[in-house]
């Protein structure tokens, strides 16, 4: 079980007496090493599993295993092992990025030989601001300086709740790099979003999380295999009169000039498609293809 960084059964969580679940008997296992993106709708369930692994809140039954550690009996070191950024920026603004780092230092217990504050604030475009109020910094340096400090304790977990939402394209990039880098160096990443094209750039593994279920729960590529739909968008020199039968059944619109195919991978291949115009002296003038995407999986998930 030691490749198992979460290792979560029965995971129930219900806020009150008579609130609905926002957690509805959740059995999930993450991989060390891995990034793993949890999706779902507004209200699925995604905070509240990511605050009961790092104890900002109480599960209301199950059993949840954080690097092996019993999260009843342990989550103090539970608590070590992880580092967390939150949605909201949570930053005083009356102290620097550098006292910032050696303030929640000190939380974690770091030793004055290991802290290696001025190099994370380096990693994270920052230094130059590292003794600036932190008032002064912009909404970007701020969002960067949370992933910082979840960042101190050298944490083997690293949680982080959309980490991209309203961030600009610039940053976003940067972002990821330092995602992807830290994932490298060792680090595991959960992360929730509820951008989809982010998942799909950046996740190994996904779970995908409705009403306070897992609806799926897989790797990128196997999830994107769900749906195999091919749409081939056939442009041509000339006027188009009738088309080839062997491809007809898969024709979506025509133009003039013009063919929308849409058909399963499995049924046809793409270069058989495009034989069937090439024999009969079709002249070709520009092909596109669209594979279906994670959003397109995610609709057709949530709608089952
Ligand atoms: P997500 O992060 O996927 O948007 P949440 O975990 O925040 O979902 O919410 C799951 C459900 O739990 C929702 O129905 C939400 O209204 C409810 N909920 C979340 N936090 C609280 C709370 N502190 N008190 C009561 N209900 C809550």
């Amino acid at each position: 079980m030691k490749n198992k960084i979460i290792d979560v059964k029965g995971l129930t969580k219900k806020y009150g007496n008579k609130g609905s679940l926002a957690l509805d008997n959740i059995d999930l296992k993450i991989e060390r090493g891995k990034i793993f993106g949890l999706l779902g709708p507004n209200g699925a369930g995604k905070s509240s599993f990511i605050n009961i692994l790092s104890g900002l809140s109480n599960k209301t039954s199950g059993k949840v295993l954080v690097c092996g550690i019993d999260l009843d009996k342990d989550p103090k070191t539970i608590r070590g092992n992880i580092g967390v950024v939150p949605q909201e920026i949570n930053i005083d603004p009356f102290f620097t990025p550098l006292e910032i780092m050696n303030i929640q230092s000190g939380m974690y217990g770091v030793k004055k030989k290991q802290n290696k504050n001025l190099e994370i604030l380096k990693n994270l475009d920052l230094h130059e601001k590292s003794n600036a109020y932190s008032r002064s910094l912009s909404g970007g340096m701020k969002r960067r300086l949370m992933v910082a400090k979840a960042l101190v304790h050298s944490p083997t977990l690293l949680i982080l709740d959309e980490p991209t939402a309203g961030v600009d394209v610039e940053l976003r990039t940067k972002l990821w790099n330092y995602i992807r880098l830290l994932n490298k160096e060792g680090v595991t990443i959960i992360l929730t979003t509820h951008y989809l094209k982010e998942a799909e750039i950046l996740c190994d593994e996904i779970a995908v999380i409705n009403n306070g279920k897992v609806i799926a729960c897989d790797t990128k590529n196997n999830l994107l295999k769900l749906l195999d739909d091919k749409e081939l968008i056939i442009e041509f020199s000339d006027k188009v009169n009738s088309v080839p039968q062997k491809i007809k059944k898969f024709i979506i619109s025509k133009e003039e000039k013009k063919v929308v195919l849409k058909f399963k991978k499995s049924q046809i291949s793409t270069a058989e498609v495009i034989k069937a115009f090439v024999g009969k002296k079709f002249k070709l003038k520009e092909i596109t293809t669209k594979e279906s995407d994670l959003e397109d999986i995610f609709i057709k998930l949530l709608k089952e």
